[in-house]
């Protein structure tokens, strides 16, 4: 029996992007409220990847938006939790999708960013609470970009203490000496990118890791010895399309591991074929689609993980 090659399930997608929103008595909806504002993220991002924004209620979005924003400037996963810098950028990235950026005091925002650098070591923390890894270094450099406000930080100690963190095998961990891994490294390289500052990468060496994290079935993994997973179709393939490298790994298998890890019944995708789908893993799906050319899906920006429409219209 000839065997069909599985489709995107556009339409189921956006129905379980659409059904998140009625889930208020799950357990998963409690368990997960305090990533609500990354959940609206991942959600309209995913939609805007479908060409779908609109299902989504705008100024319901914006008015919970609003209500996340604290006095300092920053904003919480969800009204009345602790602002970090996280869900900031978060609320940046919707505001900027839905073109509402002047619905807030950006100004507050920029210092709630700016004083969460170290002046000595160049890094960020990533709250009142000092802990400091490189992705807070990526969410300040990305929200600072997106707000026009790059001049408020010191990017040469931010690219500094990133390159603290290179390691011997072109990859970059969280601190300096830690081991590389694959979220860490999109971190790093999509900050470097955004500042132009990518000459400070040893692109060919990461680029042969990165590539090296395609298995045999076609997935990718975060780093040796672990197992493929939906989510590093992102952070691996942006790194390799901000390094000119995309070509390096095989599409047709990668689309065909994507794809199989849908839920055909219910919509939305998995980490990998067989486990639950989630709204995480639908939007970084769609967004590693993107990057492959799949068909009807709008160009995504490996930067920023918005669609080009979205960076274009901000001038990045
Ligand atoms: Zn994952």
């Amino acid at each position: 029996m000839a065997s069909t090659k599985p489709q995107l399930l556009r339409n189921l997608h956006v129905e379980f992007i659409r059904s998140l929103d009625n889930k208020k008595d799950s357990l998963e909806y409690h368990l997960t409220s305090h990533l609500k504002l990354n959940g609206v993220y991942w959600g309209l991002t995913a939609l805007d990847l479908l060409g779908r924004l609109d299902v989504f209620e705008k100024e319901d979005v914006i008015t919970f938006i609003l209500a996340c924003q604290h006095s300092n400037g920053g904003f919480s996963g969800n009204v009345g939790h602790d602002p970090h810098l996280l869900y900031t950028l978060s609320a940046v990235q919707i505001l900027a999708t839905l073109d509402s950026l002047d619905r807030i005091d950006s100004a507050r925002v920029v210092d709630f960013v700016k004083n969460l650098q170290d002046p000595e070591s160049g890094a960020f923390c990533g709250d009142i609470y000092g802990e400091v890894d490189t992705r807070f270094v990526y969410v300040a450099i990305s929200c600072m970009s997106i707000l026009s406000s790059l001049d408020q930080i010191d990017v040469d100690k931010a690219v500094e203490y990133i390159n603290r963190c290179k390691n011997f095998d072109g990859g970059y961990g969280s601190v300096p000496g830690a081991e590389s891994h694959s979220g860490q490294i999109f971190c790093c390289v999509g900050a470097l990118s955004i500042v132009n500052r990518l000459d400070t990468v040893d692109i060919d060496k990461l680029g042969w890791w990165l590539c090296e994290r395609q298995l045999s079935n076609g997935g990718l993994n975060g780093r040796p010895e672990k197992k493929e997973d939906v989510c590093y179709s992102w952070w691996v393939l942006s790194s390799l399309a901000m390094l000119d490298r995309l070509h390096w790994i095989d599409h047709e298998k990668l689309i065909e591991f994507i794809l199989g890890a849908q839920d055909d019944e219910a919509g939305g995708i998995a980490d990998r074929p067989g486990d639950m789908a989630d709204v995480f893993h639908t939007v970084f799906g769609l967004a590693g689609l993107s990057l492959l050319g799949y068909p009807d899906l709008k160009p995504v920006d490996p930067r920023y993980c918005m669609t080009r429409d979205v960076t274009k219209r901000l001038g990045l």
